[in-house]
């Protein structure tokens, strides 16, 4: 059984997915984390992000790897390398679009992201889950929340983390993040037709994840 979850950065997808998953015994996959992964590795490479035909090449000798480690985390893993902190870096997350944007790119993503639904159960998280990667999974959900709660989030988040940023220079980001998503070509962040819609602005992480697994043990006995 494949379920999606799609929606903007900062709607919750990460926490939901993975206690969804952890609920069902699911294996839970983190699209992001992949595009994430791949970047880091062309800035380290010093490869330029126009040159398309290089990084292409790369990601073909790239081993990445979601793995569920001890303490309920995700573990994700560049040629063996565990990277899991590295790729939530800012400079990381401002620079994912260079890589996100480029058809040829998300061509092998879409395939490496297919390839876990062949022999497993899945809760897979992203952009395009629902409308590309897996248009006939079975379930879908559409994750969202106002710019204002996405931002205050993860505001919380990085000042547990001591990074030094203000509330408005997020909704700046946030929103700048929003519309590349929304607007590129290729795998834009779009709700599915028949993807569930949630606005997760008021509800609790728990009542998320009983909306989600009420509504496919509903499915699953039909
Ligand atoms: O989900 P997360 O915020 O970690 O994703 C980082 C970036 O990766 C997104 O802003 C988006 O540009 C890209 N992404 C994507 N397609 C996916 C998952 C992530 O384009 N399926």
């Amino acid at each position: 059984m494949i379920i999606t979850i799609d929606g903007p950065a900062g709607a919750g997808k990460s926490t939901v997915a993975k206690k969804l998953a952890e609920r069902l015994d699911f294996l839970y996959v983190d699209t992001g984390a992949m595009y994430r992964a791949l970047t880091l590795k062309v800035m380290r490479g010093g490869v330029d992000f126009s040159n398309i035909p290089e990084i292409v090449a790369l990601a073909r000798k790239t081993k990445i790897r979601l793995q569920a480690s001890a303490l309920g985390q995700s573990l994700v893993t560049l040629d063996n390398e565990d990277v899991s902190a590295a790729i939530r870096d800012p400079q990381v997350t401002n620079a994912v679009f260079n890589i996100a944007r480029v058809p040829e790119i998300r061509e092998v993503m879409v395939g490496w992201q297919r390839e876990y639904g062949l022999s497993n159960n899945i809760v897979m998280e992203g952009r395009d889950i629902g409308t590309v990667v897996f248009p006939q999974a079975e379930k879908k959900f559409y994750l969202d929340a106002s710019v204002e709660i996405r931002a205050r989030r993860r505001y919380d988040e990085l000042k547990e983390k001591k990074v030094t940023i203000t509330l408005i220079e997020i909704i700046q980001q946030i929103k700048e993040r929003d519309y590349k998503d929304k607007t590129r070509d290729c795998g834009p962040l779009k709700m599915a037709d028949d993807a569930l819609y949630i606005d997760s602005s008021e509800l609790t992480v728990e009542e998320v994840v009983g909306i989600m697994f009420n509504w496919v043990n509903h499915e699953k006995k039909k």
